[in-house]
């Protein structure tokens, strides 16, 4: 499986690494996509609903003349912490590289050395083979 532009989300959250994406039962299809089966936190994202967001042209933080607002490092901060993971990194990658470097990227970042499987940014261990990342 390869990830696509579609599954980054505007606060660099790849959802194609996300557990709500890769479950089998009631997946998630992504950020930018229906909501059908999003939990609750994504329907009410307040980055994906903010004011700034809903009333410009842009998809991306980076292009918000807030960028990187509070909200977003808060999320980012969380994301270091629980995960070890910058989505402002992700962002300024975007920004600096294109998306086609940072899917490439992701692609490789993400795949499992044992099992080739996409690895989960939700937990230690391959979702497939079991394998600690
Ligand atoms: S739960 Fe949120 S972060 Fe995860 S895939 Fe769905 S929209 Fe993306
Ligand atoms: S950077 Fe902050 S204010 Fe700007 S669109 Fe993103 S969440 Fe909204
Ligand atoms: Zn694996």
């Amino acid at each position: 499986m390869a990830f696509f532009n579609a599954l980054i989300a505007p606060c660099g959250i790849n959802c194609g690494v996300c557990l709500a994406y890769l479950r089998k039962k009631n997946k998630c299809p992504g950020c930018l996509s229906v909501d059908c089966n999003k939990p609750q936190y994504c329907l009410k994202c307040r980055i994906k609903h903010c004011d700034k967001f809903n009333d410009s042209t842009f998809s991306y933080c980076f292009d918000c003349p807030k960028f990187p607002c509070t909200r977003l490092k808060r999320l980012n901060k969380r994301y270091i912490e629980k995960y070890s993971l910058s989505l402002i990194g992700n962002l300024n990658d975007i920004q600096k590289h294109g998306f086609d470097q940072f899917i490439n990227n992701e692609n490789e970042k993400w795949k499992c050395r044992q099992c080739g499987e996409v690895l989960c940014v939700h937990r230690s261990f391959c979702l497939h083979c079991k394998k600690e990342r």
